[in-house]
């Protein structure tokens, strides 16, 4: 569904981080929130999710207006760059935990985490537990434990910056056949140019709390709609 948040304002003390901030994430995409540090964009992804409030503005999930709704009556999913996996449980546990937080039964849990697992290719591992596991496969176990309750819209804060090059490479990839496959409206945080412009269907670009310019990657890189997003995107005028 259609993520919408209209006038967003957003202070920490006396200062204003985002001001009027209007940006809507169209059904089934992926869209880049792309910037330097501390532009603003973690602080735009924990409005959507509701971990921060809002003092300005609304949010609507599709028909539905969520700007009072707490987190945990929100379906939102949300993968961190540091995955936060529960040490002491299975991945199959971890996997299932917001079923079990929900109150399904064991069999229906059991289903569910299954089938998730298949989508990410982490099978083999449900009886492991997360120490036991490489980066990536962590981050398919968090991804997996996102999806489960099949969340309203996916939320991504930079969830690649802890991995090797390598495995980088691999997870980009991997993040977005699984977004394909599952068609989730997702939004992915990043500061990474390359990152931006190989995961998504569209980017957004932020600079001190407003964002510049909203167009497709190839559109944003040849036509960019200032000489801050040329330079951000590595193609100076
Ligand atoms: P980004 O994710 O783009 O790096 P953030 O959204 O984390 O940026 O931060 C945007 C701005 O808000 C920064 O200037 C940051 O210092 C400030 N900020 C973020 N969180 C807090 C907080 N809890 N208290 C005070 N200032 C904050
Ligand atoms: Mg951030």
């Amino acid at each position: 569904m259609d993520i919408r948040l209209e006038n967003f304002t957003k202070r920490f003390g006396p200062t204003t981080v985002i001001e009027d901030l209007n940006l809507t994430i169209q059904d089934g995409e992926m869209l880049a929130l792309l910037g330097p540090s501390g532009c603003g964009k973690s602080t735009t992804l924990f409005a959507i999710c509701g971990i921060h409030r809002m003092d300005g503005g609304r949010l609507h999930f599709g028909d539905q207006d969520v700007t009072d709704t707490s987190s945990q009556n929100r379906n939102v999913g949300v993968v961190f760059q540091s995955y936060a996996l529960y040490p002491h449980m299975t991945v199959a546990e971890n996997i299932g935990f917001p079923l079990r937080i929900r109150g399904d039964d064991t069999a229906s849990r059991r289903r569910a985490v299954e089938e998730m697992a298949e989508l990410v290719q982490i099978s083999p591992y449900l009886k492991r537990r997360p120490a036991e596991l490489s980066g990536g496969q962590q981050q398919r176990v968090a991804l997996a434990r996102a999806l489960i309750r099949r969340p309203d819209v996916l939320l991504l804060d930079e969830p690649l910056a802890n991995l090797d090059a390598k495995l980088r490479l691999e997870m980009r990839a991997e993040i977005r056949r699984i977004q394909r496959e599952t068609g989730i409206t997702a939004v992915l945080v990043t500061h990474d140019q390359v990152e931006a412009m190989s995961m998504s269907d569209r980017i957004a670009i932020m600079e001190e709390g407003r964002i510049v310019q909203i167009a497709e990657p190839m559109e944003m890189y040849n036509k960019p709609a200032s000489d801050f997003v040329a330079g951000f995107l590595g193609n100076p005028p």
